[in-house]
């Protein structure tokens, strides 16, 4: 973790002084911001995605966020949005028009492939690798490819695609890349430093940390920016609420401590898994071989979502093994203090999943911060309870 980035997380970066001194960021709980005329008024609406006029447009709480990730991010400017996907979907939307094509690459978060259907019928088209690295994605690029939009560690099977080559490639055609970086946060991969054009991330995870809080952002030039909040950002009217962004403002200030310690609790567990007969493979980034040098160039650090995959990979006993934990609570999403455990498995899905690049028997975990002790003990007595 670069000391630096700690700094900014603890708000060591903000000016105390300009706020008589509140430790904590204010919450501007406002609608509308008045101006001191009618003139700045007509010059704030000119340049809404600079001014707080609207809370629709710029609020200074969520400005407070935005300036801290785009810090993180070595970027020159974000946006935060409701959501992650509305990050997702306001990117897609502000960067692309009829007659595009984006391409895919590595396992990429579902419901931005399920957005890419949905865009055919404005005629953008698509294509997915669901397993690439650079060579593969330059042949898949057409003329009319505009935008390369990548997840690295991959969604659900954790793989690593190499974030530099990846947009070396796009950008000797012309082609801007997205990467999805929720699952390292820029504390642990820092894809504009690659070469990747825009960064963006679900807030909901890491960096709100506990489990109350839906967020949103993508980072990256002021220029590409200014499209998204141009394009789509001001036209979704999706914004995220000044609460919110306190509220995951604080869930900066502990995100450095928490990282480490998912990290390594992670790792126990993940290296715990490795060694049990009933395991078959631990798709975690630290344990994928294949990826180890990739991951030694652009992966500073673990986050604690894993996947594996149990031998006895039917469904009954992937259910039966779930039902059994005590610790992991059964659940979407991931990156608060509580482990949670999911898994793709349905009754009769093994085909599917396989059509899909994912393996049966497949089970993933998010590692909380109960302990890994406590979590080993709870994942053992699961195990043991398959046959049963
Ligand atoms: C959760 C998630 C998203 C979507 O974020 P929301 O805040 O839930 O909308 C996008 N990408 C990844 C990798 C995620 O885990």
């Amino acid at each position: 973790m670069d000391p630096a980035d700690e700094l900014i997380c603890l708000g060591h970066d903000e000016n105390l002084a300009a706020r008589q001194g509140a430790i904590l960021p204010p919450i501007a709980q406002a609608s509308l911001f008045a101006q001191p005329s009618f003139a700045e008024l007509a010059e704030g609406l000119a340049h809404e995605n600079r001014r707080f006029v609207y809370s629709r447009g710029k609020n200074p709480t969520v400005a407070a966020l935005e300036a801290k990730i785009a810090a993180l991010e070595r970027a020159e400017e974000a946006q935060c949005f409701a959501s992650g996907q509305g990050a997702i979907s306001a990117t897609l939307y502000g960067l692309l028009r009829a007659g595009d094509h984006v391409l895919f690459a590595n396992q990429v978060y579902g419901p931005a492939l399920q957005l890419a259907r949905h865009l055919e019928r404005f005629g953008v088209t698509h294509d997915h690798l669901p397993e690439a690295d650079a060579a593969a994605i330059a042949a898949a690029f057409r003329p009319q490819t505009r935008l390369l939009y990548l997840e690295s560690p991959g969604t659900m099977t954790f793989r690593q695609l190499d974030l530099a080559a990846a947009a070396a490639a796009a950008k000797a055609r012309g082609i801007l890349t997205v990467c999805d970086n929720t699952w390292a946060t820029p504390l642990f991969q820092k894809p504009l430093e690659l070469g990747v054009d825009l960064s963006l991330q679900s807030l909901s995870k890491y960096t709100g940390g506990h489990s109350d809080v839906i967020g949103g952002v993508v980072a990256g030039s002021a220029a590409l920016l200014a499209t998204i909040f141009y394009g789509a950002f001001l036209l979704n009217g999706a914004v995220l609420g000044p609460h919110d962004a306190y509220l995951l403002l604080r869930g900066l200030r502990t995100l450095p401590v928490r990282l480490r310690q998912h990290q390594a609790d992670g790792l126990a567990v993940a290296r715990w898994l490795a060694g049990r007969p009933e395991v078959g493979t631990v798709l975690h980034p630290a344990l994928i071989a294949e990826d180890a040098a990739i991951g030694a160039r652009q992966l500073r650090g673990y986050g604690s979502l894993f996947s594996f995959t149990l031998k006895e990979a039917g469904h009954p006993e992937v259910a039966r093994f779930i039902d059994a934990l005590r610790y992991f609570r059964i659940g979407v999403s991931w990156g608060g203090v509580e482990s949670l455990v999911i898994s793709p498995s349905r009754e009769g899905n093994a085909a599917a999943l396989e059509k899909a690049g994912l393996p049966a028997g497949l089970v993933r975990l998010s590692v909380g911060l109960e302990g890994a002790a406590v979590l080993i003990a709870d994942l053992e007595q699961a195990l043991e309870k398959i046959h049963r």
